[in-house]
């Protein structure tokens, strides 16, 4: 067997050496990338051969690429790479890797056309001035070889010991079998459909009810397909961080189970099985909470590769300095510590995010930086959404850097529409704008002066507070890029830490302008600003680019992976669903039914109580009275939910008032780790209360109160984003694209908050409880029609 392995990455194992040296740099957009790869192209002559595909092996190496152009005339190899800014600050190990890369595909060359010597050319190309700087060595085809076989040889013993963890975990995963005696019930439906899908390379789009064990019911499949399908890797993606610990519980318990079962029976779930009827009993409990023991984890008897990734601001163990090796001591000598601590973390297999932590600390290198390398050689990656769907995603590069065959697993997926729409928005800040000019050093107060004459003509453009514009800011836009072109070279001399201002604006005035690239009728610009008069209207002055639709964006991520399945509580209505994020027109929805029975929950509509804004005033009594005489029918712990704060906090103060031995406690606005663990404590196992918190809040989805620690929950108004100017054009803009203005910017948003905030009641099979949904417009028929099936017929009061 072979191992196949792209130049790029074999030179990146093999010839990386050094610090790690991540100053801000600016580097070109891949389209700007493209856009002068061709320019270089466009510039030689007819006989210029672009592109060449080469591939050569070494013993069982297989390595292969893409080599950017040949002179057959000049008899000169090209590599091209982009850059911006001071070449001479090129840090020498990019340097080096640059050479390693072109060496690599000069060899390649020479032994596929026989030729005994070659120029290889470095042709570094400036996207600003579009100036080429070629560094040229003739070499023979002899001294080419060495320099590939020596490479080549350094990966020899890594690649023997990644053929035979493949071939060690596939073996595994093929005997793998359900950890449990049966599925829960739904539980065998939901791992067909999620292995159909991966098996016929299809996106799956996929609601499934609470309690039916979602996290371990699309991990089983997903697993098995894995040696046949055959995948290189599993992304489990969340949006949320209580879904990955949910992610390492459940893969815990199919290595752990796997290794205390004494005679396995053939439980296999093989593409064969699909629609058998025979992969399990279903006996389990839908409130089963066998999820695993963390301590078994560390003893795999699946020698799975699993890889929590954490963000760079949670990770960094040096906030106060620069990612290069001049100012963090993780960063210095990174490279040349690098190879001991990727052998001890293959080794360890499980790096949650302690166990990576203390890998990279024990040998002296950055957490952060070391999750990023072993995305390479997981085989299961657990992390946020924006790995995969962002605009710089790492995952995804990754992927389609080395080919990698791709199972996904989007987890809580309907917060993909919101979290799509941040990922290609980006907002400038004028306030951090102002923070920041008077600690400007002298070489950046001019560009930054250029930022700020062209932002107030934008600002002065118009006596409006908030406007849409036709037309991109093209002045500011122009002057934030060379803005940021002089924080690079400034930055070359002086290091900047990580959580500075002038870091912080020139990262997000680099996203502003690699949006503003981007532009199109999927978002809106926009100008808004809160103070109406002379300099402090400037002062509030924001400047918007807002995606709306993130589906344009979406749907190539989709397309790159090999199939993937997309859950949730509530993915309805589909074409909602389907038309914001842009799955495939291929890709099957399914709605699984609830294990859950109709007599286990009452719902209740106050069918003659308005919340509408302005009769919140009239609401408040009412609502206290409401949530007093339920409490006081059924004693327990009940969640109260408002579309605000404000409206939270009126009639929290409104019960205490009129009821004040109901014991309540309240959301704050922040809320820290434990601030938001001292809430969901107070709804212990028989107590009495009742907690106050906002829709679509932290404790509005993602929190599990199961058996009597919540047995109610009020939910008061339609949960309907705000009626303001931007909602207002998001509304005009969906109206104008899909001819459902109302339903897509208010309506759907916000009973998809109502069911998720409502969906903490029933968390099991035993549970019982009541929603009362406090608002007459809940009694309409298409509320109604957004209500989970299972539920039991409204009683209206
Ligand atoms: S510890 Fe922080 S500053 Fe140092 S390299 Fe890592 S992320 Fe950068």
């Amino acid at each position: 067997m072979s191992y196949r392995i792209a130049v790029r990455a074999l030179c990146e194992f093999a010839a990386k050496r050094g610090d790690l040296d991540l100053r801000f740099t600016p580097s070109p957009s891949a389209q700007e990338g493209i856009a002068g790869h061709q320019l270089v192209g466009e510039r030689r002559g007819e006989r210029y051969e672009r592109e060449l595909a080469l591939n050569g092996t070494y013993r069982h190496l297989e390595v292969r690429g893409r080599a950017d152009g040949y002179d057959p005339d000049a008899n000169r190899l090209e590599e091209i790479k982009t850059h911006r800014g001071d070449l001479s600050r090129q840090p020498a190990n990019q340097r080096a890797l640059h050479w390693a890369q072109a060496k690599m595909y000069g060899h390649l060359l020479c032994a596929e056309r026989g030729l005994d010597q070659l120029t290889v050319t470095l042709v570094y190309f400036d996207i600003v001035s579009q100036r080429e700087t070629p560094l040229s060595e003739r070499c023979s085809a002899e001294a080419l070889r060495a320099e590939f076989d020596a490479h080549c040889q350094a990966f020899l013993a890594w690649a023997q010991q990644e053929l035979a963890h493949r071939r060690r975990r596939d073996r595994a995963l093929q005997a793998l079998r359900f950890p449990y005696a049966g599925f829960r019930e739904g539980q065998r439906p939901l791992a067909e459909s999620v292995y159909k899908a991966i098996h016929t390379r299809r996106w799956l789009m996929l609601q499934a009810p609470t309690g039916i064990g979602k996290t371990l019911g699309t991990l089983f499949p997903m697993l098995k397909a894995m040696p046949g399908e055959p995948l290189d890797k599993i992304f489990f993606l969340t949006a949320r961080n209580t879904g990955q610990r949910l992610a390492l519980d459940a893969l815990r318990t199919l290595g752990a189970v796997q290794r205390q079962r004494q005679n396995p029976e053939p439980d296999h779930l093989e593409p064969d099985d699909i629609g058998s009827g025979d992969i399990g009993s279903g006996d389990a409990e839908p409130n089963d909470s066998r999820s695993g023991d963390s301590r078994l984890g560390e003893v795999q008897a699946v020698p799975l590769r699993v890889l929590t990734l954490t963000s760079r601001d949670k990770s960094c163990e040096h906030p106060d300095k620069a990612c290069h090796g001049e100012s963090c001591p993780l960063a210095a000598g990174f490279y040349d510590r690098l190879p001991a601590a990727r052998k001890a973390a293959v080794e360890r297999g499980w790096l949650d995010r302690a166990a990576l932590r203390e890998t990279a600390l024990a040998h002296e290198i950055c957490p952060y930086y070391l999750g990023q390398e072993m995305a390479r050689w997981a085989d299961v990656v657990i992390g946020d959404v924006n790995y995969w769907f962002d605009f710089h995603a790492m995952l995804y590069a990754l992927s389609q850097q080395q080919q990698w065959r791709v199972g996904l697993l989007v987890d809580e997926a309907h917060n993909l529409v919101e979290r799509g729409r941040g990922m290609y928005s980006a907002t400038l800040d004028h306030a951090a704008f102002r923070r920041l000019k008077p600690t400007l050093p002298a070489p950046l107060k001019r560009p930054f002066s250029r930022v700020a004459s062209a932002w107030r003509a934008l600002a002065n453009d118009s006596e409006s507070d908030y406007r849409v514009l036709e037309t991109l800011p093209g002045k500011l836009i122009g002057a934030l890029q060379q803005a940021v072109s002089q924080v690079v070279e400034y930055q070359s001399e002086q290091p900047i830490a990580l959580d500075s201002e002038l870091q912080r604006f020139a990262f997000d005035a680099q996203h502003f302008c690699r949006v503003a690239d981007v532009f199109g009728d999927h978002s809106i610009c926009d100008v808004s600003r809160q103070a109406p008069r002379g300099r402090q209207r400037l002062a509030g002055a924001r400047v918007t680019l807002r995606n709306v639709v993130p589906a344009p964006f979406l749907t190539p991520r989709f397309a790159a992976a090999q199939g993937g399945t997309l859950f949730s509580a509530t993915l309805a209505p589909e074409a909602y669903y389907r038309d914001l994020l842009g799955v495939p027109d291929d890709a099957p929805w399914m709605s699984l039914a609830s294990p859950f029975r109709d007599s286990q929950l009452e719902v209740r509509i106050a069918a003659r109580l308005s919340t509408r804004y302005a009769d919140r005033e009239a609401s408040l009594t009412p609502l206290a009275d409401r949530i007093a005489v339920q409490f006081r029918a059924c004693r327990g712990n009940y969640l109260a939910f408002f579309s605000s704060f404000a409206y939270l906090e009126q009639v929290a103060d409104r019960l205490a008032e009129r009821h004040p031995e109901i014991p309540i406690w309240r959301q704050a606005s922040r809320m820290d780790d434990d601030a938001r663990e001292t809430f969901l404590r107070r709804f212990e196992a028989n107590g009495e209360g009742v907690g106050f918190a906002v829709l679509g809040g932290i404790f509005g989805e993602g929190i599990d109160l199961p058996g009597d620690r919540l047995i109610g929950a009020f939910v008061a108004t339609l949960g309907l984003p705000q009626v303001n100017p931007v909602n207002e054009q998001m509304r005009a803009r969906l109206q104008a694209l899909y001819g459902h203005g109302y339903d897509y910017a208010y309506f759907f948003p916000g009973m998809q908050k109502v069911v998720q905030a409502a969906g903490r009641v029933i968390r099991s099979g035993t549970d019982e409880g009541v929603i009362h949904l406090l608002d007459d417009r809940f009694a309409r028929r298409e509320s109604q029609a957004l209500l989970p099936d299972w539920w039991p017929k409204p009683i209206k009061d």
